[in-house]
């Protein structure tokens, strides 16, 4: 399959050549020409799989044809965070150099100043992030009744980060008779919903199941404790031949207080997390990019869908409570074809975590054990320890054996069931109202739409 069988046209061909790309993913060359045919779209493929070309293509194509109007934007794409947003615009710079096309940039913790002159000026393509966006709309600043194109782009973090009820609002503020397109890597059931309501009669196109991890991806588990856990992290940093590295924790507080500790022990790493003002986080992805650090300790929504190429490793330091939040981490490596490896960190009080993310994936997630004098991981209670180094390391055991013995224990307390590996462990409410969880796998059954 070639890029020039899609239908696109000849100036857009050469920046595709231009840009580097041979042929179209499997999710493009299913994607553009349905886009092309003014279709409504679901598009379902994991990160990494080449999705925003898929409708950044064919809609300057689309748009090519047509007059900007003052305030009332062509065509919109919503994107969950601002660093998403900017990718997409830097995508449509560089595929749409050989086309006039007007864009803008609609985000937090930038001047709105710009952007509302843009929009005064008429655009073409409207990117925004929806708080942003609802914030403008509120004030009266722009039209969305011009609207044409509609796309929601990861939609399931749109999901996790509370922006539905906006989304909803927005697509309401729309022409009826648009052209909607929904991109996720997972299709949970209030996207469902969303796409029942707000696409009509769409193309549905599905690549690779939803929240297949990636098997371009070496995937480890690594068996430890609380307290073990950042020398467990060095220890593979420094023996896994890692060159570029993204470290996920679930808190902010986390994340700075790693990289403050692996910069102590001499390693080259930066920090990216919800807490840092735009200009901060842009600086310091442009030094991991350009290799100044090499390891990059990050929040989930921070890093959620970055385009970093050539991350060489994703090390989970802590087992992420959302089971699709796994497979979105892991996507940051082993991206457009190439080898990748993903380690997490497992400690006694993630067992229920890692089973979870494990029965989405439908994989049993190998356990990788650590060399003889590196440092130790702790077995999961049920497995019987290790021959190795760890008993002969000076006051370590005694707490970690004390430690499993507890572990038990408060389970017990907790009433709690008990988790043997390899046993798939009760499905537990999500602890919030409302708030999706993940562990339901039932947009697995998608013959409904
Ligand atoms: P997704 O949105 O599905 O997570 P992206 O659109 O961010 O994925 O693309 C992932 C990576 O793949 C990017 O680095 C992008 O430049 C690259 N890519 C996209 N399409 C192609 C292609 N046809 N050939 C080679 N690389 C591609
Ligand atoms: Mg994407």
């Amino acid at each position: 399959m070639n890029f020039a069988d899609l239908g696109l046209s000849d100036e857009l061909l050469q920046a595709v050549e231009a840009a580097g790309y041979r042929e179209p993913t499997p999710i493009q060359a299913q994607a553009i020409p349905q886009v092309l045919m003014m279709k409504d779209l679901i598009a379902i493929a994991q990160t990494g799989t080449g999705k925003t070309a898929s409708f950044v293509l064919p809609m300057i194509d689309i748009l090519h044809h047509g007059r900007r109007r003052a305030r009332m934007p062509r065509s919109l794409i919503l994107e969950p965070t601002r660093e998403l947003a900017m990718q997409v615009a830097e995508n449509f710079e560089k595929y749409g150099k050989n086309h006039d096309l007007k864009m803008a940039l609609l985000i937090g913790g930038v001047q709105m100043g710009d952007q509302v002159k843009a929009l005064d000026e008429g655009v073409d393509v409207l990117i925004a992030t929806p708080g942003r966006l609802m914030d403008l709309f509120e004030r009266g600043k722009i039209l969305l009744t011009g609207c044409e194109l509609l796309v929601i782009d990861e939609a399931d973090r749109m999901l996790d980060m509370g922006f539905i009820p906006d989304i909803e609002f927005i697509c309401e503020k729309l022409p009826g008779n648009r052209q909607t397109l929904l991109f996720s890597a997972t299709m949970p059931p209030p996207i469902k919903k969303l796409a029942d309501r707000f696409l009509s009669n769409p193309k549905y196109i599905e690549v690779a199941r939803p929240a297949t991890a990636n098997t371009n991806i070496a995937q480890h588990k690594v068996m430890t404790s609380s307290r073990n856990k950042r020398e467990v992290l060095r220890h593979l940093l420094e023996t896994d031949q890692v060159q570029t590295a993204i470290i996920f924790a679930n808190r902010k507080t986390t994340v700075r207080e790693l990289n403050k500790s692996l910069r102590r022990h001499g390693f080259r790493s930066g920090e990216i997390h919800g807490d840092m003002d735009q200009a901060s986080r842009i600086a310091e992805l442009e030094r991991f990019k350009s290799g100044e650090i090499n390891i990059l300790v990050a929040s989930d929504v921070a890093a959620r869908g970055l385009d970093i190429k050539g991350v060489s490793h994703v090390f989970n330091f802590d087992t992420p409570w959302h089971p699709d939040d796994y497979v979105h981490r892991i996507g940051r490596t082993g991206r457009a074809g190439a080898k990748g490896r993903a380690f997490t960190l497992v400690t006694p009080e993630d067992a229920e975590a890692i089973a979870n993310v494990e029965k989405l994936t439908g994989l049993q997630i190998p356990v990788f054990e650590l060399g003889e004098g590196g440092a130790e991981a702790d077995e999961p209670p049920s497995e019987k320890p290790r021959r190795g180094s760890r008993e002969r390391k000076s006051d370590k055991p005694r707490r970690e054996s004390s430690e499993r013995a507890e572990e038990p224990r408060k389970r017990a307390r907790r009433s709690e069931p008990r988790k043997e590996p390899g046993h798939e462990p009760e499905i537990e409410e999500a602890d919030e109202p409302g708030d999706w969880n993940g562990p339901v796998p039932s947009f697995l059954s998608l013959s409904a739409l």
